[in-house]
């Protein structure tokens, strides 16, 4: 009988929410580090948490609102006029003393209409009414990740699959409402792909004080971090949480099935051999484009199933079963790595490797290196190496948009560091501007304006502004190249079309002559010659793969059989994955995908939100099922239907349609399947609890103990 975790009662210890003052009372900062960090702190921010300290209502009026910004920055100063900063600044510090010395908030609680203002205020724009709710709950002052325990039948089990952010999340909270789960995860340790993404540079575009869990504020050493130190901070989340005794490493999910006589789902597991083996190589776990009999192939040749696991590490164990009512699927879908299909890639005769299994032992100096691929990888990883390396030629695929943030990899001074952790009043409004700034500010300007006159570039006037203002940022940046690149790199289709990129000193690199940007495509590889179409040959040491994942396919490395036996790649195809709230499937009871189908958050900002929004929306059905005796509980056919036809209708308008590009977001038909069209504030509503009339929902068949041997 295998363990079942995160029963005991002491397992319901509330978690923090993100703006809730520390239980311990009080910050013991001194004096001098406060008056260091208000002198740098950003205005906006500062404004919000004066209001709150002091009550003070005139913060919000002239002369000390901030003027809108554009772009994507914090905007520091708030356009403020010099003695105007002073006076904000000066303010702040008095009314932080005082708090910290014990002088209660004036306004602890702002009502919702007050808080629309004040972020109205803090982003130099109108902000609607409607986003009060939702930045209550970010504040902390509304109930969001918060459970109250739930009271489960015995023998009641939940089962996750996959230990990355997603999963973690999911454990955190099953834990903290005291929910009998057991994480299966097949890598060594937690992190997903923050512990498979080691290429040099690899790192968040998101920021971090928005790209973390709002029930795990942390102390950020940079704005935008690198893969190490959010590797480090997902497991201090599974440590903290003291989720990680519940789940077992090294361990495959290779199939599930459903019993729907009793209500389990049942997961055939291995073990797998220890990761860390395949960085040695570097040249496992890449998955080929199916070949001519619709069979993957693995770069041992072996071949794969479509749904089986892609994945080339060993499996060395005895097929195990775990018995679960409800299964959590958290296996992300940026795995596995995709194999480009190149003509005489198979006899590349010097190094090569994926930049998601980078070589621990990888040496580029003094190497000439070619990259093929130019997406979010190469973005980040080429800038870094430019200097390492003797050559560098990027073979493009397609060009993208990459956006200029001020504070895009720089450090946070410590006294800013010392201020998020002393004020946390200040690191969740800092939150919620970034929040604003990276997610629903811009929706609109992504949306198609049928009267347009330049259909072909942009969608809007708003969009065609954006694309003004980052062509003339890419121009600067390329300075005196400019002439000769421009065309190259910046992209005809609208920005936003394709996920932004932060722009990490990309197109500064390609001032420099040792890198060499290729727009033709490649005809043919030959021993270390890349021949492109217009048939120039160049020879690399090294060859890297920055060519993506098999994102379209979601569910790729196990199989999920229903309650009609009818598999998950059956009912969605090869890359036509749709889901009810981008969690729940018709035929799949007690199932949820954690980052499932539309819900990247397209027009930016942070996966770990969405997939919050969903574990609250999970954790309230499974208190609904164990509240009201049902045993199963299952998406209507038509339900979900309906949730599928408005999804692809809200796409129609938006720019990851425009015909001018490709891009992994959208599948051979032409369907958006990765993208969420919602803003965050939609979805937000729509998760807020589980509406048990959108399920067929049955009785328990019986209490019973699960066999899980
Ligand atoms: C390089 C890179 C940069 C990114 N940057 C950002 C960013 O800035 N902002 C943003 O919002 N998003 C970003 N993303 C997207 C990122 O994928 C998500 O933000 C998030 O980390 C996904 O977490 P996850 O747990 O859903 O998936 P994953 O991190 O992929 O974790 C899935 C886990 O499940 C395990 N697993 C899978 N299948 C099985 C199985 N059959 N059995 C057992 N275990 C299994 C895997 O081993 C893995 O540990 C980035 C992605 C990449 C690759």
């Amino acid at each position: 009988m295998s363990q079942v975790f995160g029963s005991s009662a002491a397992n319901g210890a509330p978690i923090a929410a993100y703006g809730a003052p520390t239980a311990a009372g009080r910050p013991d900062v001194d004096d001098e580090t406060l008056v260091a960090a208000v002198a740098v702190a950003n205005i906006p921010t500062l404004l919000m948490v004066l209001v709150q300290m002091t009550g003070e209502l005139h913060w919000l009026d002239e002369p000390y609102r901030p003027k809108r910004q554009p772009g994507l920055g914090d905007n520091d100063t708030g356009g403020l006029a010099p003695e105007h900063q002073q006076d904000v600044r000066e303010a702040a510090l008095e009314a932080i003393a005082a708090w910290r010395d014990g002088r209660p908030m004036v306004i602890p609680e702002p009502d919702d209409v007050l808080i629309t203002r004040m972020l109205s205020t803090a982003m130099g724009e109108h902000v609607p009414d409607e986003y009060g709710a939702f930045t209550a709950a970010q504040l902390g002052l509304a109930k969001f990740l918060d459970h109250d325990p739930i009271n489960v039948p015995p023998g009641f089990k939940v089962l996750v699959i996959g230990a990355g952010a997603s999963g973690l999340c999911a454990a955190v909270n099953l834990k903290q409402a005291g929910v009998p789960y057991e994480v299966v995860e097949r890598n060594g340790t937690v992190g997903g792909v923050w512990w498979e993404n080691r290429y040099p540079g690899a790192g968040v575009d998101t920021p971090n004080h928005l790209y973390s869990y709002s029930f795990a504020p942390h102390d950020w050493k940079m704005y935008f971090c690198l893969r190490d130190e959010l590797h480090g901070y997902l497991e201090k989340v599974a440590d903290d949480f003291d989720v990680r005794r519940a789940i077992r490493f090294n361990t495959s999910v290779e199939r599930i099935s459903y019993d729907a006589q009793r209500q389990v789902w049942r997961a055939e597991v291995r073990h797998v051999a220890d990761n860390e083996g395949r960085w040695e190589t570097g040249r496992l776990g890449l998955s080929a484009t199916p070949d001519e009999t619709g069979l993957r192939r693995r770069d041992d040749g072996a071949a794969t199933a479509p749904g089986a696991n892609g994945h080339a590490q060993g499996i060395d164990g005895p097929a195990e079963i775990i018995e679960a009512n409800v299964v959590i699927s958290a296996a992300g879908i940026f795995n596995p790595p995709i194999r480009p299909n190149i003509d005489g890639l198979e006899t590349w005769s010097g190094e090569t490797w994926h930049t998601a299994r980078w070589p621990a032992d990888a040496d580029l100096a003094g190497k000439s290196v070619a990259i093929v691929g130019n997406g979010a990888s190469c973005m980040q990883t080429a800038p870094e190496i430019q200097d390492d390396v003797e050559s560098l030629t990027i073979y493009q695929r397609s060009n993208h948009w990459a956006a200029p943030f001020d504070q895009f990899r720089k450090p946070v001074p410590d006294a800013m560091r010392t201020l998020f952790e002393a004020v946390p009043l200040y690191r969740a409004w800092y939150r919620v501007r970034l929040g604003w700034t990276f997610n629903d500010r811009i929706h609109t300007a992504l949306q198609r304006d049928p009267d347009w006159e330049h259909p072909e570039r942009s969608l809007n006037a708003q969009n065609d502004a954006h694309r003004k203002y980052f062509t003339r940022y890419v121009v600067d940046e390329l300075g005196d190249r400019a002439d000769e690149l421009l065309d190259k790199v910046l992209p005809t289709y609208p920005p936003f079309g394709k996920r932004m990129l932060m722009d990490n000193g990309w197109y500064r690199m390609l001032r420099n002559p040792s890198v060499e940007l290729v727009d033709e495509p490649i005809a043919e590889i030959s021993g270390q010659t890349i021949r492109t179409v217009d048939g120039a040959e160049r020879e690399a040491d090294v060859l890297v793969l920055a060519t993506g994942f098999d994102v379209l396919r979601f569910i790729t490395t196990y199989e999920a059989a229903g309650r009609s036996g009818r598999t998950l790649r059956e009912s969605w195809g090869d890359d036509d994955a749709s889901a009810y709230l981008g969690t729940v499937t018709p035929d799949f009871p007690n199932f949820f995908t954690l980052y499932g189908p539309n819900l990247q958050p397209g027009h930016g900002g942070s996966l770990i939100f969405v997939v919050e929004m969903q574990v609250r929306y999970i954790m309230d059905m499974i208190g609904k099922m164990c509240a009201a005796g049902l045993g199963a509980v299952e998406v209507r056919p038509e339900v979900h239907a309906e949730y599928r036809s408005r999804v692809d209708e809200a796409h129609e308008n938006m720019v990851w349609m425009h015909p001018g590009m490709t891009s992994y977001y959208r599948n051979e038909s032409g369907r958006i399947v990765v993208n969420s069209p919602w803003r965050n504030v939609d979805y937000f509503d729509m998760t807020s609890e589980a509406n048990l009339d959108d399920y067929v929902c049955e009785p328990r068949a019986a209490d019973r103990e699960l066999v899980a041997d």
